[in-house]
């Protein structure tokens, strides 16, 4: 079988892996979609060392949507040809935290990622615990499945945190692949939407989605416009989606006072004044690392029932042949959502 290898530095390439068969507990995926999300390209643009250029290498990609192929020995309620998104961890199967469907909060140390510590989606074929195996509900394509699988479902689980309803106006920090999903979502919660970046591109696909405004961060005004739009009051909440300090800063200044603010962007650092921006604004702060099974399901629900265009999100639609090559244009900052697809 195929798939991808990174090779460190902002190269990858395409390989023959051997084939994997399913042990007991597991089942073997046939992808037909795997989404390429921002945080793979943290690994993407590190040099590897020759000692890990020795090593087997790991399939990357945490956003795998396919069909059960093959079926492992005590594996029950699975059957050949269901259409499966894959909760992308791998847990202990036994703490409160993998029984309630938080494998990535499990203690155990042989818990893993797909994508580091176990095969993830970049390939033909996956092994997947069937735990981790969730259906994709029927109006939905594989590729809106492999969004859910771990962008699209963060931003909507940070919106849920955020407790978003019809009174609220929310401004959005980042209009990438993420925070895209969340101007839909934040609209079909009822809420009204202020979308912030520097990428005019970004900007008008934020308004495209649904964005009651747009706010070009270019100039580092993001606060004042955001205040500005809203009657001098600042946004109910704000949702940051980018990860560096300068957004987060932004978002908690930009929140009025008594507003929640929620942070999903990943890595960096964040330094803030606690009294003036926090304290003394009865500020609400939380953050929301992606989701539980249960919570991809309700998200991909959501999005089915609502009819959430996601599909209208995604801008390029590539082989797994062409994959090395939208991974560059992808580092490259270009907007909008990519997959990985199979016929
Ligand atoms: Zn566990
Ligand atoms: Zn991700």
């Amino acid at each position: 079988m195929r798939g991808i290898r990174f090779l460190g530095d902002r190269r990858s390439e395409i390989i023959d892996y051997p084939d994997d068969e399913p042990g007991p507990g597991y089942v073997l995926l046939k992808m037909r979609s795997s989404g390429m999300c921002g945080s793979d390209l943290h690994r993407y643009r590190v040099p590897f060392s020759d000692e890990e250029l020795a090593k087997n290498p790991i399939r990357p990609g945490h956003e795998p949507c396919g069909e059960v192929a093959m079926i492992g020995p005590d594996v029950t309620g699975l059957k050949i040809g269901d259409r499966i998104m894959q909760h992308h961890y791998d847990g202990c199967r036994n703490c409160d935290f993998c029984n309630t469907g938080w494998q990535q909060l499990c203690r155990w140390p042989g818990r893993a990622v797909h994508c580091s510590g176990r095969h993830g989606g970049h390939g033909d074929y996956m092994l997947a615990h069937a735990s981790t195996c969730l259906p994709l509900p029927d109006e939905l394509t594989y590729e809106v499945g492999a969004y859910l699988a771990c962008g699209a479902s963060t931003a909507f689980h940070g919106l849920k945190k955020l407790q978003l309803s019809g009174l609220d106006t929310i401004a959005i920090f980042g209009a990438g692949p993420v925070g895209l999903a969340g101007v839909m979502f934040a609209e079909a919660m009822g809420a009204r939407v202020i979308a912030v970046d520097i990428s005019g591109e970004r900007l008008e696909m934020a308004k495209a989605a649904g964005a009651w405004e747009v706010v070009d961060n270019s100039d580092g005004s993001a606060v004042e416009q955001i205040i500005d739009l809203t009657y001098g009051e600042g946004a109910d909440a704000t949702l940051e989606a980018i990860g560096i300090h300068a957004t987060r800063l932004a978002a908690v200044q930009s929140t009025r006072v008594f507003g929640r603010c929620c942070f999903v962007g990943e890595g960096g650092d964040f330094h803030v004044l606690p009294s003036p921006d926090i304290i003394h604004r009865h500020l609400t702060l939380v953050g929301s690392w992606t989701f539980s099974t249960h919570g991809l399901i309700e998200a991909a629900r959501f999005t089915a029932r609502r009819q959430v265009p996601l599909e209208t999100l995604i801008t390029d639609r590539i082989s797994l042949e062409d994959a090395p090559a939208a991974y560059e244009k992808f580092e490259a900052g270009a907007p909008g959502k990519f997959v990985i697809n199979w016929n």
